[in-house]
């Protein structure tokens, strides 16, 4: 198929082009009762070795229920493949709501008056950071607001600083992604040298028109500014970032097409795709009233949107944040999803003061309330393996290194061992009873299939050494 973009370009325009996105609409438009199309798109799929943007747009667009029903089934199996039953957890930390930014869909927007505007102090942060370790976390996502003066990039220096120095019982903060917005390459250089994790910058939408008619004011206006993002953010030596859009602002289908373009953009300028992606779906907050807004994504588009990028870039990470309600999580993580977040408070402070959330400060409203413990008791009852484990990128198995040891298959030799070692540890120190004796049968069960003897008995020897008090054991 003829490439009518420059995927490699530097600019926005070109590697995001929108007669390219049309076109591949209309494509898929006349091709979505193509059975034969469909099936060879499928039958490539099952390689395992990723789809266009194209073929996956046809997939999308196909409403016949037996192929869809086809689709499904092969993005579990990509789904199992790759990520057997481990779920990895994290959690988001709000450092602070200032904003700067006019975004119509989101309540931090500047001129919204009701929300009380706050911005944790670094001992509030300690405190916020203990609430979350106490609940068993070792993954955070930060958020922030974009406002230059009262979130500069040496407030998230020093809070990422603060993080990763506080211990605090058997309790670490291992990796910490970051989400804020799109800034400069020194500043992304500044943020790989503090040690995060990925970086994490939602598009929001890729259609230009649309996306500054949402975001009328505020630096995060300027389209090319922010979609080039993770290309400084590479440039300045990030090579794990996450990207999404928030569906419901554009169709779906547009904004689909755009995901897997700059996907495939990212990996033709920088050897290496996204590391994940999210699909956040808006939410009614403060004064956002979802209502307002035609392009919603019903839940059974949703899920064939989940399944379709499962297929179409099998070693990717895909996340599943609280927006979404406890039956949703349960039917996009059958289908694709490999992270998930637990016991979230999505206002600023919300830790350890949970009225926070009663006072309307929160970003959007949380539609899974439950306790992180309630979250991993309910995976391991639907039969998967909540994993806490942050060492890839501990071990420098980031980027390119980290994606060609996926394409190899050899992730899983680390991962499974990892999983379990961190579920132990969970289990050990946070666990409720009944969600111990869950997560124990769990490990006896899944130690037996660690993939090579010396792994399987190290693991072995490692899980004994964690009941003896022994920590943070790792492949
Ligand atoms: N301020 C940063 C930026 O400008 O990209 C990112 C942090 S923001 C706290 C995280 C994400 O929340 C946004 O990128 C947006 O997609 C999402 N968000 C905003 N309003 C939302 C809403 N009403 N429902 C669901 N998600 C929303």
């Amino acid at each position: 198929m003829k490439i009518m973009y420059d995927v490699k370009s530097e600019r926005a325009e070109e590697f995001i082009s929108d007669a390219e996105i049309r076109e591949t609409m209309a494509y898929a438009e006349a091709h979505k009762d193509d059975r034969p199309l469909i099936v060879s798109i499928l039958e490539k799929a099952r390689l395992c070795k990723g789809l266009t943007h194209r073929e996956a747009a046809v997939l999308l667009a196909s409403g016949q229920q037996d192929l869809t029903e086809e689709m499904f089934a092969l993005a579990r199996d990509i789904k199992q493949r790759f990520y057997g039953n481990r779920i990895v957890m994290f959690a988001p930390l709000y450092l602070s709501n200032y904003c700067v930014n006019g975004c119509v869909y989101c309540p931090y927007h500047a001129k919204n008056k009701m929300i009380r505007r706050r911005k944790l102090t670094q001992e509030e942060i300690r405190r916020e950071v203990i609430a979350l370790q106490d609940m068993g976390h070792k993954r955070l996502a930060l958020e922030t607001g974009e406002d230059p003066r009262n979130n500069p990039i040496e407030y998230v220096l020093e809070s990422i600083r603060t993080i990763y120095g506080i211990k605090h019982k058997n309790g670490a903060i291992r990796r910490v992604n970051v989400n804020i917005a799109a800034t400069t390459v020194e500043n992304y250089r500044r943020l790989k040298d503090a040690g995060i994790g990925t970086y994490i910058l939602f598009q929001e939408t890729y259609n230009r028109t649309n996306y500054e008619a949402l975001h009328p004011t505020g630096p995060k206006s300027d389209y090319a500014y922010h979609t080039e993002a993770m290309d400084r953010a590479m440039l300045g030596g990030i090579d794990d970032v996450g990207i999404g859009v928030l569906f419901g602002l554009e169709t779906y289908r547009y904004d689909f097409i755009g995901l897997l373009m700059h996907a495939e953009h990212l990996e033709a300028r920088f050897g290496v795709g996204p590391h994940t992606i999210s699909v956040p779906r808006l939410c009614p907050a403060d004064d956002i009233d979802t209502a307002d807004f035609k392009n919603c994504v019903p839940d059974e588009v949703f899920h064939k949107i989940v399944a379709v990028l499962r297929i179409a870039v099998p070693y990717t990470g895909m996340i599943v944040s609280t927006r979404e309600t406890p039956a949703s999580r349960e039917k996009v993580l059958e289908l694709g999803v490999s992270q998930l977040s637990g016991g979230s408070r999505t206002s600023v402070g919300g830790y350890v003061h949970e009225e926070e959330a009663e006072e309307n400060s929160a970003q959007f409203d949380v539609s899974d309330r439950r306790s992180l413990d309630e979250v991993v008791g309910w995976l391991l009852d639907l039969g998967y393996l909540p994993s806490f484990c942050t060492a890839c990128y501990r071990e420098g198995r980031t980027g390119d290194r980290f994606m060609s040891l996926v394409k190899k298959g050899q992730i899983a030799n680390c991962c499974l061992p990892n999983a379990l070692l961190t579920l132990k540890e969970y289990l050990n120190d946070y666990a409720s009873p009944a969600t111990r004796a869950k997560g124990e049968a769990m490990i006896a069960r899944l130690l037996e299939t660690v993939p090579g003897e010396r792994v399987r008995e190290n693991a072995r020897r490692y899980l004994k050494a964690i009941e003896e008090g022994g920590r943070d054991f790792r492949f």
